[in-house]
């Protein structure tokens, strides 16, 4: 199986109760080759009509944030945790969430990106499996066992509080300086790369476990 199996493989899942309201599933666009991978929370209205992740006026801040690190949208590969659209734009639940993570887990896999981006508390709670609050995790690399996280604010949380909109340009001025050491240690030779890993840098505290599931928020 690939990318493009998983893809097809999706397009009439039944698996949850999302299925009912959806017009179509967003499974993900952009490059299958990304070293850099975004992670969103789920497709609202205008992702459920076009059947693409981030179309929206989120979807036009995070271009423009990208562009400001010198990133168009074809170099990365952008998806959500729930490929869905909740009805009303609800949070999911975590039912939805336990069925549906698993696929988000199978395209990390086959994309291998050296870091993904989670964009707000929903993804990045859900990708680093405890529950943590984004303003405490925002702007660090975070080691999990199979790959890299950076926690983000979520676009559409900078649209909604314009005191974000300042933290969230820093946290991807942070961001530039992670990709741009992450290149310069992949051009080193085997044998001058270090185990370290770009500031600035938390390790995942695997022994702190989650809490009982609950409905996440957005901000
Ligand atoms: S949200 Fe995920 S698990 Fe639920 S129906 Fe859609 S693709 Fe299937």
């Amino acid at each position: 199986m690939n990318l493009t199996d998983l893809s097809a493989s999706l397009r009439d899942c039944e698996r949850c109760r999302l299925s009912s309201g959806r017009t179509q599933v967003v499974f993900g666009i952009g490059n299958p080759q990304a070293s850099i991978m975004f992670v969103g929370e789920a497709p609202g209205f205008y992702e459920d009509r076009q059947g693409e992740p981030f179309v929206g006026a989120a979807g036009k801040l995070l271009t423009e944030l990208l562009q400001s690190i010198g990133l168009t949208r074809s170099d990365i590969y952008i998806a959500n945790v729930i490929k869905c659209r909740p009805p009303n734009n609800r949070d999911p639940l975590p039912d939805e969430i336990e069925t549906c993570k698993p696929f988000l887990l199978q395209q990390i896999e086959f994309i291998r990106p050296k870091l993904v981006c989670t964009l707000g508390n929903f993804a990045t709670q859900t990708l680093l499996e405890k529950k943590v609050g984004i303003t405490k995790v925002r702007g660090q690399v975070i080691r999990m066992p199979q790959f890299l996280v950076f926690p983000l604010l979520h676009p559409a949380a900078a649209l909604h509080q314009g005191n974000l909109r300042g933290p969230l340009l820093e946290d991807f001025k942070k961001l530039k300086l992670v990709l741009d050491g992450m290149d310069k240690e992949s051009q080193k030779s085997p044998t001058q790369k270090s185990q370290a890993i770009p500031q600035p840098l938390a390790e995942s505290k695997k022994d702190t476990p989650a809490e009982t599931p609950v409905q996440m928020d957005l901000f």
